[in-house]
């Protein structure tokens, strides 16, 4: 994705700010399972960890950006309470995102139309590389085809993987196998 694609992409941005600065994954927390329910875990161990991970968050730089992030995810669950995500609990998260479901359902399409096209422009770049002349001269030297045709190669195997990546999360998205 190039910076400014980045920049229009809300998601990637939150996304962004998050793996930058969240005190979770800083080793200040030491232990990322402190923001889930273990199965089986006894509730009242539980509560003392869920505790301890809301402190953690409170503190957090980026804790607005991963609540609007775990949002837009669909994290939390109304009747289950084993997990924290930007100092709220799964309850506590689920409320919120019925509170604010219009806005939320207006930013994730705004999310999709973006990767459409951002999609679109991919397509567009390997279709351009794929019958662009291997005939190139920089400061009037002539560049060996061969090594033109190597860039171009490079060049689309990471548009086309970047392409793959972004239909998989659409299919996974939408309730299909990543290799569907
Ligand atoms: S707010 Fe909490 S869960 Fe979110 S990044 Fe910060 S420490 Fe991690």
């Amino acid at each position: 994705m190039t910076s400014t694609q980045a920049r229009h992409t809300r998601r990637a941005v939150l996304q962004a700010a998050v793996d930058a600065g969240a005190r979770c994954a800083s080793g200040v927390s030491g232990d990322p399972d402190l923001f889930f329910r273990a199965d089986r875990e006894p509730i009242g161990e539980w509560q003392a960890r869920r505790a301890e991970a809301i402190r953690l968050c409170t503190g957090c730089p980026v804790r607005a950006a991963c609540e609007e992030l775990a949002l837009r995810d669909g994290d939390g669950r109304a009747s289950q309470d084993d997990m924290v995500r930007a100092g709220l609990t799964g309850p506590e998260l689920a409320a919120v995102r019925t509170a604010h479901a219009v806005r939320l359902a207006a930013a994730t399409a705004a999310d999709r139309d973006t990767e459409q096209r951002e999609l679109n422009d991919l397509v567009t770049q390997v279709q351009h590389e794929a019958t662009s002349t291997l005939d190139r001269t920089v400061e009037g030297e002539r560049i060996p085809p061969s090594r033109v045709q190597a860039e171009q190669n490079v060049l689309i195997s990471l548009l086309t993987a970047r392409i793959r990546e972004l239909r998989s999360a659409r299919r996974a998205r939408n309730g299909w196998e990543v290799a569907a």
